[in-house]
């Protein structure tokens, strides 16, 4: 049975959240079930957050699918003992908080010409998020930074690594992936290619990296469960207008392309989240250009993976 699992406030306590059914269930909760531990053989100690699971997944994914399962054929009051109201949530980013952000530029080549026609990239280009204060969940409210007016949305499939991986190929780099999930890269495109910027290149810390510039969430849907991620619809609203809307099919290199090159580099790790790079259909590349202003309301989905809400103050 399909579930989803994501991290939330509920009544100010960091909670597990699994979603399945339609219904919100507080993993804790389910976890404090005796007979539920001895039915289960859950003999792992009680992860305290999603991020502690992570790190022993192949243990958790397969007992997850039997949590639900067992959830599911509770009287109707014990399942509303564990059950959550979606109004009670404050969702948290999934993780809190992984090792790496990674994230792919120029990935999607409909993107690459309406920002100033980049030329495609020879190996997967990359850039880092520092993930403690980038990362927020789904219903945030994200300041726009001082610093910056050209701040711009950008959808993007996000792949959360469920395993210790190095130069991994072919199947086993899709093998390393826990799960999927929504991620929006928001930029301030004040820094942009300029004849101004040639010495130095990019600052791509100015660009990228401000306080909750990565929005995530508001789950991960494990692996198991996304059958084609690369042949999934992306969509981003604003203010209820379709802004991008496109296809995982588009990249120009592959989730599995992605982590052979990144893994030749460095260990990937439980929990590490690579965002796989934004299709067409930014503000940048819009004539003429649209940027976020105080009150925009945004939503970011992809097929089966949910949706992921962030207002712009
Ligand atoms: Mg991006």
């Amino acid at each position: 049975m399909k579930y989803q699992i994501g991290s939330g406030l509920v009544s100010g306590k960091e909670r597990i959240i699994l979603y399945a059914r339609g219904k919100y269930i507080d993993v804790l909760t389910v976890l404090s079930d005796a007979r539920l531990i001895e039915a289960l053989s859950l003999h792992q100690a009680k992860p305290a957050s999603l991020m502690q699971m992570m790190q022993h997944w192949t243990y958790w994914r397969v007992k997850l699918s039997s949590i639900v399962e067992y959830w599911s054929g509770y009287s109707e009051q014990a399942r509303q003992q564990s059950q959550l109201g979606a109004d009670d949530i404050h969702w948290l980013p999934p993780l809190m908080y992984p090792n790496k952000l990674i994230c792919l530029g120029a990935n999607y080549n409909d993107h690459n010409a309406e920002m100033d026609n980049i030329k495609p990239p020879k190996f997967p280009y990359c850039f880092l998020k520092p993930p403690t204060t980038t990362l927020v969940g789904s219903g945030e409210t994200v300041l726009l930074p001082e610093y910056a007016k050209m701040i711009d949305w950008e959808v993007e499939l996000a792949v959360v690594i469920g395993q210790r991986v190095r130069n991994v190929r072919g199947e086993a780099a899709m093998a390393s992936i826990a799960g999927y999930s929504i991620l929006n890269d928001i930029s301030a495109r004040d820094w942009v290619p300029k004849e101004e910027h040639s010495y130095f290149g990019l600052d791509w810390v100015m660009s990228k990296d401000f306080d909750g510039a990565a929005p995530m969430g508001p789950f991960i849907t494990p692996a198991e469960f996304v059958q084609t991620p690369q042949a999934l619809t992306l969509t981003l609203t604003v203010n209820g207008q379709v802004k991008q809307h496109a296809n995982t099919a588009s990249m120009v290199f592959s989730i599995q392309e992605i982590i052979e090159h990144l893994t030749t580099i460095m260990t990937l790790e439980p929990g590490d989240i690579i965002a796989t790079g934004t299709p067409s259909g930014v503000g940048y590349g819009r004539k003429p250009p649209e940027f976020l202003r105080p009150g925009d309301h945004m939503v970011a989905e992809i097929e089966g993976l949910g949706r992921l809400e962030t207002v712009m103050k």
